[in-house]
């Protein structure tokens, strides 16, 4: 056990790791993080910042000299990296669980391998793959996906027809990519779910997601899905973490199509935007469990204390200058997360709402209203 006290490693200083930071602060820890960013988000929460890239030997040098254990916030960081780190110390989740998140041909057929559904796919590495693929999409509208690096919707066009293959394959960077058949969704799932390094392993209730644009815009819990498929999802997730023998937080983003299938889209090895509502309105956070998880210590609780609702505030809203945070505010039940970034672009995350109401379609409206609110 690592208790309070110690200092814990962090590769990746976004939202995600400032989050974790100011969780793992609260319980008494220290953070050492790692981003060559000077304005990462984490850094705020971090007793040391090393301003490099993620695999510089003199920071993972620095990290097993300073840390007790190491965790990630990011999925791109260099598995490399996270394998060298293991000699010395303790990390969570492992480079191998990582890797397999890093490239969708490896974690689709990790997800198939594991008995987990998800659309039909099929590798598009060069030209000569183009008819295989579309054969085994189905020849239905699919998406084109690079293999790596894609998030957000980037990386990613949608092919109506096999002759818009090679002007997608082109436009993405002819680089590896994955071919999928386009699901008709009647809504989208995620479950978070935790796993100690004893193999204990707890989910939160699945949370019920909207995309404009390829990115997340809002998250609801519980679900407003049939107690059935809610269970199955959770299962698949909770199967998901022990096939990969999964330390940490894991996300595990689900569809449910129009015809009622469930399927597994994609996994994230760490805490995820559509569990950002567990730091309001659950008695252990995502973030707190990332630590617990981490340092060996019992995993918490997940228990829901009031159905809730997230929204995404992306940098769309400052175009007409400040939202009116107070606006959002006055509004009972509603509470602001900003992870301090500086520049607003269209698209960036920064920031969200979380709103507790009685039910979860009262939070999702009181929700949406305060997001309204900023702008109006
Ligand atoms: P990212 O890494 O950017 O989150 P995803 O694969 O999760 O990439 O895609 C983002 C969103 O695009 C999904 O949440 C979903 O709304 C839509 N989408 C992606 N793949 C499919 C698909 N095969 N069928 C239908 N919708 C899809
Ligand atoms: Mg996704």
């Amino acid at each position: 056990m690592i208790l309070p006290g110690a200092t814990l490693g962090l590769l990746g200083g976004g939202q995600l790791g400032r989050m974790f930071a100011a969780e793992a602060v609260r319980m008494g820890y220290r953070v050492m993080v790692v981003d060559p960013a000077g304005d990462a988000p984490a850094a705020a929460h971090a007793d040391r910042h090393l301003r490099t890239s993620w695999d510089d030997p003199e920071a993972l040098a620095a990290l097993v000299a300073s840390t007790a254990a190491i965790t990630t916030e990011f999925e791109n960081v260099p598995a490399d990296a996270l394998r060298t780190l293991a000699t010395d110390r303790p990390v969570r989740p492992s480079a191998d669980a990582v890797a397999r998140c890093q490239d969708r041909l490896v974690e689709k057929q990790f997800l198939n391998g594991a008995g987990a559904a998800t659309v039909r796919w099929a590798p598009v590495r060069g030209v000569e793959d183009f008819d295989a693929a579309w054969e085994a999409v189905g020849a239905a509208p699919a998406i084109l996906k690079t293999a790596r690096l894609g998030y957000d919707g980037k990386g990613q066009a949608t092919v109506a027809r096999r002759e818009e293959l090679p002007g997608a394959f082109d436009r993405l960077g002819r680089v590896p990519m994955i071919l999928e058949e386009r699901v008709r969704l009647a809504t989208e799932i995620s479950v978070m779910v935790a796993r100690a390094a004893d193999g204990t392993t707890v989910h939160w209730p699945v949370g019920e997601n909207t995309h404009v644009d390829g990115i997340l815009h809002t998250t609801v819990v519980p679900a407003r899905v049939p107690e059935p498929t809610a269970v199955a999802a959770a299962e698949t997730a909770v199967t998901i973490a022990t096939s990969l023998d999964y330390v940490g937080v894991l996300g595990v983003e689900c569809f449910i199509t129009v015809e009622g299938r469930l399927l597994v889209n994609e996994i994230a090895p760490r805490p995820h935007n559509s569990g950002h509502w567990t730091l309001d309105a659950s008695v252990t956070s995502q973030f707190e469990q990332q630590v617990r998880a981490l340092a060996g210590l019992p995993l918490g609780t997940t228990d829901l204390l009031r159905p809730a609702a997230m929204v995404n505030l992306l940098g769309d809203l400052w175009q007409r200058g400040t939202p009116h945070w107070e606006r959002a505010l006055a509004m009972p039940g509603v509470r602001l997360h900003l992870y301090g970034k500086a520049d607003p672009r269209p698209g960036r995350k920064m920031g969200h709402l979380t709103a507790l109401a009685a039910r979860p379609s009262d939070a999702l409206e009181l929700a949406l209203a305060a997001w309204r609110a900023l702008t109006d």
